[in-house]
């Protein structure tokens, strides 16, 4: 079976830890052990978010402005596959005796996406009125979140991944591929492929990844153990088997906000609707998830 496994951002850096490559490494390390016999079992693919890290470089950026050279969004989007890529194909190389390549991933985005118009996307820190208003003035988005302020930026939607052959070629040949990280480097073509600063979903790009690699399973991995209906509420209820029907009217309800659940559910459908199956859990849960135990499954 090929399958493509999602990681969630909070899967590598759990709520309130502070974000070192010392934190990271120990997440990684424990997230492989997780995956590590789905990925010796199958031909799999790995997909990952990147919203604190390419948050944190851009920082750098802006706090060595006059010192190092600038360096754009996109372009900090791929600085962080690097560094997230890095980490897991290290962890991988140790745990497993497959051969694991992590793969630089241009996806396509509409530079007439409504997004851009619209940033949304927060990333990176908060910042005080004095800041933003600084930050405003040279060009960023800045929006009034939890009282404090902080960069927003472009979430487009992913049309196309470019190295997506490539990507099924490696499968193919049993090398774990680590692709597409954080959403994937967004560029647009007009007489070739261009960088725009903007962050994909990586669970919308993992979808569209896994279908255009004809992958039968689209694993996301967060950290909880299934959907709910009412979630956080007292009658919060679990979601174990969703037609697709049922999740678009369940997403349509409300249930599934923007930026966390929602995604996640709209990758579901979206990967089912081409025949695949998407299953949404945690770690803890996902020996009896691949037996149809436990998870969400689409
Ligand atoms: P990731 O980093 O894995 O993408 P997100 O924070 O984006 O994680 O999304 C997972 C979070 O979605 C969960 O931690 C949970 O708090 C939140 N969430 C919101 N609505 C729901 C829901 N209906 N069912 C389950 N989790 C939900
Ligand atoms: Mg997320």
């Amino acid at each position: 079976m090929l399958i493509v496994i999602a990681l969630g951002g909070n899967a590598l850096l759990k709520r309130g830890e502070k974000l070192s490559i010392g934190t990271q490494e120990k997440n990684v390390r424990a997230a492989v052990k997780s995956i590590k016999n789905i990925t010796k079992k199958h031909h799999a693919v790995v997909t990952f978010g990147n919203a604190p890290q390419v948050g944190n470089i851009m920082i750098q950026v802006e706090s060595a402005l006059g010192k190092a050279y600038p360096v754009p969004l996109h372009v900090a989007v791929a600085e962080s596959e690097g560094e997230i890529g890095y980490l897991l194909v290290q962890a991988l190389h140790n745990e497993l005796k497959k051969p694991v390549v992590s793969i630089l991933t241009q996806v396509i985005v509409d530079k007439n996406d409504a997004a851009f118009k619209n940033p949304t996307k927060p990333i990176g820190p908060y910042y005080s009125k004095k800041e933003m208003t600084i930050l405003r003035e040279k060009g960023y988005s800045m929006k009034k979140i939890n009282g404090g302020y902080r960069r927003v930026v472009a979430s487009p939607k992913p049309i196309k991944i470019i190295e997506a052959p490539v990507i099924k070629k490696l499968t193919s040949m049993n090398v774990i591929a680590i692709a597409a990280g954080g959403g994937g480097i967004p560029v647009y073509k007009k007489h070739g492929l261009h960088g725009i600063d903007a962050v994909i979903d990586k669970d919308l790009a993992s979808a569209c990844l896994a279908k255009s690699i004809g992958a039968q399973l689209l694993l996301i991995l967060t950290d909880v153990p299934c959907a709910y209906i009412n979630y956080g509420k007292k009658n919060q209820k679990e979601l174990r088997k969703l037609s697709i029907k049922e999740a678009k009217k369940l997403l349509k309800e409300g249930h599934f906000p923007a930026g966390s659940m929602g995604p996640k559910i709209q990758a579901s459908i979206e990967f089912a609707e081409s025949g695949g199956k998407a299953i949404i859990t945690n770690f803890a849960s996902l020996k009896k998830a691949m037996k149809g135990k436990a998870g969400t499954i689409v």
